[in-house]
């Protein structure tokens, strides 16, 4: 009788860190279950005490053995998640960084009104923060790796009410094409998922976001809206052995919606 052949999208005997859950409609937290129903064993984090029992909810039902604060603007926290899992684990085969955030009073007023403390913020937090990430897990990738992140078509495209986050998101791509092209000797390679809009916690904060979400669902090419598990589909897809010749991609999951003028 022959053997049948594991899943080609395998993810057992894989470590990842899955760092942007805030509660169960996360797209991180839809990643992490794809994750975890591949088979992977994850860490993961929660933004601060308040965020911590949310985050427990999710993780609870996942193979999540480490679960540790991190404000990446605090200085030393990421540092600390690194050093335990370095402790723990010896090596880390993916991350993902879903997060992002910018002032309220300049994220809802125009791009060219910005103030510079408000826009650093938001790029600190929402990009430099991958390259931070990427620099921590690089000697954790010895044997290669994925780093991950999530991106939106308001980086390419002027999209109503996005605003000072379309900048930072280009920002953002163009760092994971550097990434990718700077790790790849190593093996370690890097992407940008782009879903289309999803109703989160992050995504309340843009003004008419019912008004973003309506219109894509009724304009992208399969009138649907896409959803946290959707993404965590391909991104567990691209942390898998199956994509290990695909680096430096920005791949939207958005129905097709980005194809439109
Ligand atoms: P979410 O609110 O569930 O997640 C955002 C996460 O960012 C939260 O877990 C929050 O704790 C974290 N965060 C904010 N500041 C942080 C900091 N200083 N340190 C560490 N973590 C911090 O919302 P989401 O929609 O799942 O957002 C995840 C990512 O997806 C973001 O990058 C967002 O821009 C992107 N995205 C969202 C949509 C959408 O429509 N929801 C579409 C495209 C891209």
């Amino acid at each position: 009788m022959t053997a049948i052949p594991p899943p080609l999208v395998d993810l057992r005997g894989k470590r990842g860190l899955v760092v942007g859950i805030a509660n169960a409609q996360s797209i991180a937290a839809g990643c992490a279950q794809a994750f975890a129903r591949c088979g992977a064993t994850l860490a993961a984090t929660y933004l601060n005490a308040k965020a911590e029992p949310h985050v427990r909810l999710v993780t609870a039902a996942l193979d999540c053995p480490i679960l540790l604060p991190c404000d990446v603007h605090e200085p030393g926290q990421m540092e600390a998640v690194f050093a335990r899992i370095t402790q723990e684990w010896g090596g880390l085969d993916f991350l993902l960084h879903s997060i992002a955030f910018a002032p309220r009073e300049d994220l809802q007023g125009r791009v060219v009104d910005s103030s510079a403390e408000g826009f650093a913020t938001a790029m600190d937090i929402s990009c430099h923060s991958f390259l931070r990430m990427a620099r921590l897990a690089e000697p954790l990738m010895a044997q290669g790796g994925c780093l991950l992140t999530v991106s939106f078509y308001g980086s390419e495209r002027v999209v109503a009410n996005y605003n000072m986050m379309g900048p930072v998101k280009a920002a953002l791509e163009s760092t994971v094409r550097y990434t990718a092209a700077e790790l790849g000797q190593k093996g370690i390679r890097a992407h940008a998922i782009s879903p289309g809009p999803i109703l989160t916690r992050a995504a309340s904060g843009i003004a008419h976001f019912d008004e973003l979400l309506a219109h894509s669902a009724n304009s992208a090419p399969e009138h649907l809206g896409v959803d946290v598990g959707d993404v965590g589909a391909l991104a567990a897809f691209l942390v898998s052995d199956a994509a290990r010749h695909i680096t430096g991609t920005i791949i939207p999951v958005d129905g097709g919606q980005h194809l439109l003028a």
